[in-house]
């Protein structure tokens, strides 16, 4: 079985003095001890050779290879957030002309990149339910080069078909980027097939909520291009991350795989509480989840299903007083962003789902009533329902 939680306790790296964390490189540029090899460096990368902090970085290279070796790819690179790793992904594999072949139900940020800005260079996006994969062939044409989606997606969990996915993209000859920003350990999209596996590291995989970086899982050719000097985006368009936070990001790493099933743990013992009162819950791990035996034929066993529930309040103004109930009760914070140790709620049609249009929330099944956790690890989560059940009381959920 894979594990990609030993994966990164086996990647050992020693610090200038035997340290047992990596030395931070705190610089900017490098020195060459011969004119020719500054030369040489610019003409091809040169193992254990640096030239400047924008193109590679010691520290942020012991981090990205942290994640290769997590996602299983070949190579990977962090960059200054998640919307970084998606806009630099995009434009790497697409000019103008060409098409992407979207799920319809993502973050907010990649549907209005998508929607809003990529059409100004000339690529367009065709959204689809990516539950439905005739659609999503009839939506590909020769125009497309990439077929993108969220493992779970942003709020509404739906679960994308990886193996069928990619199945069809390699038919095609594209490219299939994954965002697994939701379920990082649980679902590991390259084995399943995808070219490019994304994360916004903010969440889960820092896990701290004290920084934005992001990253981009994929093969060492795609990541030499993303780094080419000439042509490259994350080169040329700079969203380089600081040698500190990778190194910051590094240390959390290793907690990940316990973080992933604590929060694995509460939220399945919260969505079975919510769903026994009869509430309107959306969690992957119930058995009542329309891709719930899906998830389970491809994922990675041990952390459990992701921290991510929903919860339908009916509409905007019952989620607004509920929410402000919990934050008073102590239940967690009010506030967007998910992986922290204390829980989230937010509510993605008037947050991070905003940009999409609400007839087209509507049509999705994204009720202004949702409310979206990303549930902590609380020690007693039986309290934590305690102090949730009280607040649905006043509200009159219960
Ligand atoms: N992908 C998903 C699924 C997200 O939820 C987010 C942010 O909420 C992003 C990407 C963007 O990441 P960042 O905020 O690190 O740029």
């Amino acid at each position: 079985m894979f594990d990609p939680a030993s994966r990164i306790q086996d990647y050992l790296v020693f610090g200038e003095f035997g340290d047992v964390n990596p030395s931070i490189t705190d610089s900017s540029t490098y020195t060459f001890m011969s004119p020719e090899l500054m030369e040489e460096s610019f003409e091809h990368e040169i193992e254990g050779c640096f030239l400047y902090s924008r193109h590679w970085n010691p520290t942020s290279k012991y981090l990205a290879n942290a994640l290769a070796r997590m996602e299983d790819t070949e190579s990977a690179q962090v960059v200054a957030s998640g919307m970084a790793a998606i806009t630099s992904t995009i434009l790497q594999l697409c000019e103008a002309g060409d098409e992407v072949v979207s799920a319809h139900t993502i973050y907010g940020g990649t549907y209005a990149f998508f929607k809003n800005f990529l059409p100004r260079l000339g690529i367009t996006t065709r959204f689809v339910d990516i539950r439905d994969l005739d659609a999503v062939a009839k939506a590909i044409t020769d125009k497309t080069r990439v077929i993108y989606c969220e493992t779970m997606s942003n709020p509404l969990l739906e679960v994308a078909d990886l193996p069928a996915l990619s199945e069809l993209a390699k038919k095609c000859g594209i490219k299939m980027v994954v965002d697994n920003t939701f379920s990082p350990m649980i679902v590991s999209p390259a084995r399943l097939g995808a070219d490019i596996v994304i994360h916004s590291l903010t969440k889960y995989i820092n896990g701290t909520s004290d920084c934005v970086a992001g990253c981009i899982c994929a093969g060492e050719e795609f990541v030499h291009k993303l780094t080419d000097i000439n042509a490259g985006a994350t080169m040329l368009l700079g969203p380089v991350l600081d040698s500190t936070r990778a190194a910051s990001i590094l240390k959390n790493i290793h907690s990940l795989h316990l973080r992933m099933r604590q929060h694995s743990e509460n939220a399945m013992f919260l969505a079975k509480a919510f769903s026994d009162l009869g509430l309107t819950v959306h969690y992957p791990g119930l058995p009542n989840h329309p891709q719930h035996g899906m998830l389970e034929a491809m994922m990675n066993h041990g952390y459990g299903y992701g921290g991510m529930l929903t919860l339908d309040t009916g509409d905007a103004a019952t989620a607004k007083i509920f929410m402000r109930k919990m934050q008073e009760e102590k239940v967690g914070y009010l506030a967007v962003s998910l992986g922290y140790f204390k829980t989230l709620f937010s509510m993605p049609g008037h947050s991070t789902s905003s940009e999409i249009p609400e007839d087209e929330r509507l049509e999705m099944g994204l009720s202004d009533g949702l409310v979206r956790f990303s549930i902590g690890l609380d020690n007693n989560i039986e309290h934590t329902l305690q102090r949730i059940k009280r607040c649905l009381l006043d509200v009159g959920l219960i």
